[in-house]
C-alpha cells in the first residue's frame, strides 16, 4: 500500500480552511504534504454564522484555546433556537441544546413527563431544560463548570463570524505547514483510471496530488465539473432555495440563541455577534420574488444595515457519491440542507471525521469509499428529516407558502419517525444523533404533535414520586439560572471587559 503523501484542497471557505485544520493537525506534515488552493477572486460564500454543540468540541479537539478563539472570531455563545411564528402564527417554541430533565429512578424523563401531563400537571416540557430556562432569561453559563448542579445536562454552541473563522483557521494550518496557493483552477486532468492527476491554474501552473478535497463551493467543480457525480435534489421535501442576507448593527443585549423567525414565504434568521448581528431571509422563489424579499427582509431587522443585502440561490440535496475515485467533496460542494438547525459545518467536521476514520492509501480501496458514502448519506438523512418536521407539521395555512409547507411529501423514513412517537413517544436512534431524542421531543412538542399514549411501563412508578421529582427539578433549575450571569456579563468577563448586567 502507497500512503498518501499528498494532499489538495482546493477552496478557502469555511469547508476548505475547517479541512485543512483537521489535516493538519492529524497528519504529519514530514508524511504528508497538504496544499490549499484558493481564489480571492471567486470569494466566499461568506454566510454560516451559527453552529451546534459538537463545534465547540471539535476546537477543543484540535487543541484551540476557547477563549482566544471567541475572542478572535466576534463569537457569542448560542444555547439553541428560538422559533418564532412556526406551528401557528402567533407560537413561539425553543429548541435547546443538552438534555431536558433527568431520568426518574430507571424511567426515562420524557415518559414520566407525559404520564403527569395526562394527569393534569402543568409544568412544560422545556421547563425541565435548563438551556431553555438559562435562555428565556437571557442568562449563561459553561455547563462544564457546573456538572453536578441542576444546569449539568445542559450544552452550548457558538456564533461565529464566518470570515474570521476561516481566517483563524487559516493561522492554525499555515502555523502547522500548510501550503496555501491563490490562484484559480480552470482544469482538471484525470489519468486512466479516472481518478484525478492534477489540476491547472488560470496562469499554467499546475498542482497535483495523491488526494484532491473538493470545497469550492456550490460549484462543485472537481466532484461535479470533472467527475460528474450528480447531485440528488431535495427540493421537493425542502420548499426554501435562495436567501437574503445582511449585517446589520446589534439590538439590545446579544441573546444567546438564534431566532428562526417565520415569514410570509419562509424565514429569518437572527444571529447575534459580539460587535454586529447577522440577519436573514430565507425564502422560497416559488412564491416570493427577490424584491419582495428584500422588502421583507429590511421591514424586520430592527436595527441599521451595515451593507448592502446580498442574494445568495441555493439548492438542497447532496452528490450521490461524496467521495468518488481520489476525490471527496466538503462542504456546500458535497451538499446543504438549508441552514435552519445550522447544521452544515457539523457536515463539514464529520465528513472530515469520516475521511480520517477511513482514511484511504492510493489507491482508495472501493470498500472504504463506499463505507464512507453509506455514513454520510445517513447523516444527510437524518438532518434533512429533522429539518423537514419544522415545515410539514406547520398548523399555518394564512400564505401559499405555508399550505404549500403542508402538503410536502414526507421522506419514508420521516413518516415512520412520526408514526413512532404518536403512538407512544419514542425516538428512532439516528446514525449521528447530532439531534437526539430531546431535540426531536422539542419540536414535536413545539409543532403541536404529541403522542396519544405514555409508555405503560411508567405506570410501574408511584405517580407521587413523578410529581414530586417534577416539583423540584423545575425549581432547582430555576433558582439556578436566576442567579448565573447574564450572557452580557459572562461574554464581557471572557472578553476582558466590564459589562452592563
Ligand atoms: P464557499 O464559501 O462558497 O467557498 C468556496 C471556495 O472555493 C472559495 O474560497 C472560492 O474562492 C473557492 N473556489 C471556487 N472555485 C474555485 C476555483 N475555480 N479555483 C480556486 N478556488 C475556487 N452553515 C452553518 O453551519 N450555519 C449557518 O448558520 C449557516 N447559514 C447559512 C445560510 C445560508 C443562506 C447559506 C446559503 C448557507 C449557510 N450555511 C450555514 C452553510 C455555510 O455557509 C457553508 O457550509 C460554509 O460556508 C461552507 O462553504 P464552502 O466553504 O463549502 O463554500
Amino acid at each position: 500500500m502507497q500512503p498518501l503523501s499528498k494532499i489538495v484542497v482546493v477552496g478557502g471557505g469555511s469547508s476548505g480552511w475547517l479541512a485543512a485544520a483537521m489535516l493538519c493537525h492529524h497528519l504529519k506534515r514530514e508524511l504528508c504534504e497538504i496544499e490549499l488552493i484558493e481564489s480571492e477572486e471567486i470569494g466566499t460564500i461568506g454566510v454560516g454564522e451559527s453552529t451546534v454543540p459538537p463545534f465547540v468540541g471539535l476546537i477543543q479537539r484540535l487543541g484551540i484555546d476557547e477563549q482566544d478563539f471567541i475572542r478572535a472570531t466576534d463569537a457569542t455563545y448560542k444555547l439553541g433556537i428560538q422559533f418564532v411564528g412556526w406551528h401557528r402564527r402567533t407560537d413561539t417554541y425553543f429548541h435547546p441544546f443538552g438534555g431536558i430533565g433527568k431520568p426518574i429512578g430507571s424511567y426515562d424523563f420524557y415518559q414520566c413527563w407525559l404520564k403527569a401531563r395526562a394527569r393534569g400537571h402543568t409544568s412544560s416540557l422545556q421547563d425541565f431544560s435548563p438551556c431553555n430556562v438559562m435562555a428565556e432569561n437571557g442568562r449563561f453559563f459553561p455547563p462544564s463548570r457546573a456538572r453536578n448542579t441542576p444546569i449539568g445536562g445542559a450544552n452550548y454552541a457558538l456564533h461565529v463570524d464566518a470570515a474570521l473563522v476561516a481566517r483563524y483557521l487559516r493561522d492554525y494550518a499555515e502555523a502547522r505547514g500548510l501550503q496555501r496557493t491563490e490562484g484559480r483552477v480552470t482544469d482538471v486532468h484525470r489519468r486512466d483510471n479516472g481518478f484525478i492527476d492534477h489540476l491547472v491554474l488560470e496562469d499554467g501552473r499546475q498542482v497535483r496530488g495523491d488526494f484532491f478535497i473538493d470545497c469550492t463551493g456550490f460549484r462543485g467543480l472537481l466532484i461535479g465539473k470533472a467527475l460528474g457525480v450528480e447531485s440528488i435534489d431535495w427540493s421537493e421535501y425542502l420548499p426554501c432555495d435562495r436567501a437574503i442576507a445582511v449585517r446589520t448593527e446589534n439590538q439590545g443585549p446579544r441573546l444567546p440563541y438564534t431566532q428562526a423567525i417565520a415569514q410570509k414565504s419562509g424565514w429569518m434568521w437572527r444571529i447575534p455577534l459580539q460587535r454586529r448581528m447577522g440577519q436573514g431571509y430565507v425564502y422560497s422563489s416559488r412564491f416570493c420574488s427577490d424584491a419582495e424579499a428584500r422588502s421583507t427582509l429590511l421591514r424586520n431587522l430592527g436595527s441599521a444595515c451595515l451593507d448592502e443585502p446580498r442574494v445568495i440561490p441555493f439548492s438542497t440535496g447532496h452528490r450521490r457519491e461524496l467521495w468518488k475515485h481520489n476525490c471527496l467533496s466538503v462542504g456546500l460542494a458535497g451538499g446543504f440542507i438549508e441552514p435552519l438547525e445550522a447544521t452544515a459545518i457539523h457536515l463539514i467536521a464529520r465528513g472530515m471525521d469520516f475521511f480520517l476514520r477511513y482514511f484511504p492509501a492510493r489507491d482508495c480501496d472501493p470498500a472504504l469509499i463506499r463505507e464512507y458514502n453509506r455514513r454520510m448519506t445517513a447523516d444527510y438523512e437524518e438532518v434533512r428529516d429533522f429539518i423537514v418536521l419544522h415545515y410539514s407539521a406547520t398548523d399555518r395555512d394564512d400564505s401559499p407558502f405555508w399550505q404549500a409547507c403542508r402538503q410536502i411529501p414526507l421522506p419514508e423514513s420521516l413518516e415512520e419517525r412520526i408514526e413512532l412517537f404518536k403512538s407512544q413517544g419514542a425516538t428512532r436512534e439516528g446514525v449521528d444523533e447530532l439531534f437526539r431524542a430531546s431535540s426531536w421531543q422539542s419540536i414535536f412538542e413545539g409543532m403541536g404533535i404529541r403522542p396519544r399514549a405514555y409508555s405503560p411501563r411508567v405506570d410501574n412508578i408511584d405517580y407521587s414520586q413523578i410529581e414530586a421529582t417534577l416539583r423540584t427539578a423545575r425549581a432547582a433549575i430555576a433558582g439556578m439560572v436566576e442567579h448565573l450571569p447574564t450572557h452580557e456579563q459572562f461574554l464581557s468577563s471572557q472578553l476582558g471587559e466590564s459589562a452592563s448586567p
